[in-house]
């Protein structure tokens, strides 16, 4: 018999006997056809050809006469068995007429070993394979299920252990990926061959026994033993395992139940519909005859001239049975445990191996150290710098710091914008109100300084700080972009007029064109330029105010002093009383006449001082308003005027890119860059256009 064959296999066996008839079975010497000789019906005496004998043959997979019971096993059983350990359900199946001769094949004589049947035989062949199969875990039930006019019999229900027998009795069952199981019936776990024959043997005793006429072991009832077995590799990774069941069937006198609708209709192929529920045995052999299954028969035969019809009987069933197909295959499962495992198995693997890797390679592994995320802040800025030019890919951990320091790049020069624009704004804000704040308080405080003014609250010096700050900053030539946002029309508005509105959006100012110069780098510019000449009077002018002031200064500690002088004079006199003037003749009269005269000569000196203060003042807000108006007028002509003509020009050039429908020729970046340098050569020669204004009287130094 060939493994796993898409045929049912079949064989013949033939009881051996003393009164064997060769005149109506022999066994051809193929060893594989058995031919049947019938006499015509007597029964009919008008048939002449009543003597005349029929003549059948059959051709099966095998013919066993005289065939030991160890070679049964051999030719019929064994690959089954084998195919069983590797997951494949198999099927090895008696059916003859009672006496036989399928008992004593399937289980054979219980008092010799020589002549035991394929049963113990397979029981031993299992347990041979499972101790050389070590790689593998092999466990293996047992069941032992008997069948007795359609009656389903426990034959191990009464072994200790067994569960109790469900009073509605055993029930075939049909379950999605378990198939057709006998609920109710036990399953015994065997862990060797004894522990097999025990139970098979413990079985048999219970079997129903039947009294029949030709043999009294026979029985009328069909017995299956059933070997479970599953098996899975010891290997931890492998989650895939194997399943079988291999029935070994010892059918009921086939004169007395007849052969099964069910079994026969297996072999009509023109048949869609096997009446397998028809009977128990066939519903329970469902998924164990045919199919992907194993299957093996061995028809059992009288060779007695006395049996000859039921043999011819049974070896048209055998050589029917021959034409059902098989298509065996391993029923194979992946358990979901095992398949965690191996999956677990196999990432802590591969991370070793990942490891060893980055290791070899000298890249980082895991976590990041705080100097290998410093080396990759590094790059990403010298790669925004522009002085790297690519970063080198080394982990999927270093792509992700190199992504998250790029997005903290990109959120701290936000911020920086952010806290440009708005400071930009209030300290241009603050410079130039500053400026005026100056101008305006001119008039009313004492305190100048060389090419500022000085405040004397608290308020004002932060201002004086602020306008600092500012030239420090405008004098930087590195902040282009800062600058560009300072240059705000609104710092233009505060130096035109300190009433004019002071705050601003954000959205304006940061919508300013980027060619706009920055109005206070401009004015620094300025003063240093076309405006020079009255910046530098405006300076002189303040050095006079300055000088002046500290005179007016000194006349007023004079005059302080000479009045002190007399009110301590005028104390002494009245003799301690505060705020009375004795008057008197004596000497120290004439010492306070002196100090009366000198006191009215300081403080008209401190008059003519004070208006002469306020007439610099005057001229230094001229000069610092006439330097401002020039400024205003030289910057609207340098830059605004020349962002206009840009536009201007952008436009035309766009338009005309647009007409003559050229428009790789206007390559939008060229075309920016030429503008940018148009623009800066219109402020260059505006610049130097605003050369001549009028100068501005300057003061008299003393
Ligand atoms: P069945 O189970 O088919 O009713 P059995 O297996 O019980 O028949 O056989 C009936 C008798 O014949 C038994 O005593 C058995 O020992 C004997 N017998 C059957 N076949 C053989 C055989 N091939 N060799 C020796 N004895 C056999
Ligand atoms: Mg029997």
């Amino acid at each position: 018999m060939k493994a796993h064959s898409g045929e049912v296999g079949v064989f013949v066996r033939i009881r051996p006997t003393a009164n064997f008839c060769p005149d109506l079975i022999e066994c051809l010497p193929d060893g594989q056809t058995v031919t049947v000789r019938q006499r015509k019906d007597c029964r009919k005496p008008q048939d002449t050809r009543r003597d005349q004998l029929i003549c059948w043959s059959f051709r099966l997979e095998g013919v066993l006469q005289d065939v030991s019971q160890e070679e049964v096993y051999a030719r019929v059983c064994q690959r089954v068995v084998l195919g069983a350990l590797d997951g494949y359900n198999g099927t090895l199946m008696c059916f003859g007429q009672t006496g036989a001769g399928k008992t004593y094949t399937m289980t054979g004589s219980t008092e010799s070993y020589k002549q035991r049947g394929v049963i113990p035989r397979a029981l031993q062949e299992v347990f041979r394979e499972v101790q050389k199969r070590t790689g593998h875990f092999f466990s293996v039930h047992l069941s032992y299920l008997d069948i007795y006019n359609e009656t389903l019999v426990d034959l191990l229900s009464s072994l200790q252990g067994s569960a109790r027998q469900s009073p509605r009795g055993m029930v075939v069952t049909e379950e999605p990926g378990r198939g057709v199981f006998i609920r109710g019936l036990s399953l015994h776990p065997v862990h060797s061959e004894e522990e097999a024959l025990n139970l098979l043997f413990e079985g048999g005793l219970n079997q129903i026994i039947g009294s029949h006429a030709l043999n009294r072991n026979s029985s009328r009832s069909h017995s299956i033993f059933t070997l479970h077995i599953e098996s899975r590799s010891r290997t931890p990774c492998d989650a895939k395992y194997v399943t079988s069941k291999l029935n070994l069937v010892d059918l009921a006198g086939s004169e007395r139940v007849g052969k099964t609708g069910a079994i026969l209709a297996l072999a009509d192929r023109r048949r869609d519909h096997v009446p397998f529920r028809q009977t128990k045995l066939t519903h329970a052999l469902k998924d164990s005859l045919g199919g992907n299954c194993n299957t093996v028969l061995v028809a059992n035969i009288y060779g007695e001239a006395a049996q000859i019809e039921e043999t011819l009987s049974t070896l048209r069933f055998a050589s029917r049975m021959k034409c059902v197909r098989t298509n065996p295959s391993v029923n194979e499962y992946s358990s979901p445990e095992a398949q965690i495992k191996k999956l677990k198995k196999e990432v802590k693997m591969l991370k070793e191996e990942l490891s060893i890797f980055n290791t070899l390679a000298n890249r980082p592994s895991s976590r990041l150290s705080e100097a290998q995320l410093a080396e990759i802040n590094s790059q990403v800025r010298k790669y925004l710098d522009g002085t790297l030019e690519e970063i080198s890919i080394v982990s999927i951990r270093q792509v992700q710091a190199v992504f998250s320091q790029f997005k903290l790049a990109v959120q701290k020069r936000e911020k920086k914008e952010k806290s440009l624009i708005c400071p930009t704004y209030n300290s241009v804000e603050k410079d130039q109100s500053a400026e005026t704040a100056g101008i305006k308080k001119w008039g009313s405080t004492d305190d100048v300084e060389e090419g500022s003014f000085e405040a004397s609250t608290p308020s004002q010096k932060n201002i004086k700080r602020l306008s600092s700050a500012k030239t420090k900053k405008s004098k930087d030539k590195q902040s282009q972009s800062k600058r560009q946002e300072e240059a705000s029309p609104v710092s233009r508005n505060l130096l035109e007029s300190d009433s004019k509105p002071r705050t601003v959006s954000l959205r304006r100012l940061s919508s300013l064109p980027s060619s706009t110069r920055p109005k206070a780098e401009a004015f620094e510019d300025f003063k240093v330029g076309p405006g020079s000449k009255i910046n530098s009077i405006l300076k002189e002018n303040k050095t006079v105010l300055l000088e002046r002031r500290n005179l007016l200064r000194q006349i007023s500690e004079e005059v302080n002093a000479v009045k002190r002088e007399i009110d301590c004079f005028m104390q002494q006199q009245t003799g301690g009383e505060k705020g009375q003037y004795p008057v008197t003749e004596e000497p120290d009269a004439t010492s306070l006449m002196e100090l009366k005269g000198l006191y009215r000569q300081r403080y008209q000196v401190l008059r003519e001082m004070k208006a002469e203060v306020n007439y610099c003042q005057h001229l230094v807000d001229q000069c610092r308003v006439r330097l401002l108006s020039e400024f205003e007028n030289w910057y609207e002509g340098s830059f605004l005027g020349s962002k206009k003509e840009l536009d201007l020009t952008l436009d035309k050039a766009l338009k005309r890119g647009k007409d003559n429908q050229r428009p790789s020729e206007l390559d939008p970046s060229s075309f920016h860059s030429f503008c940018n340098a148009r623009c800066r050569m219109l402020k260059l020669r505006k610049t130097r256009a605003v050369s001549s204004t009028p100068v501005q009287r300057r003061l008299p130094k003393s």
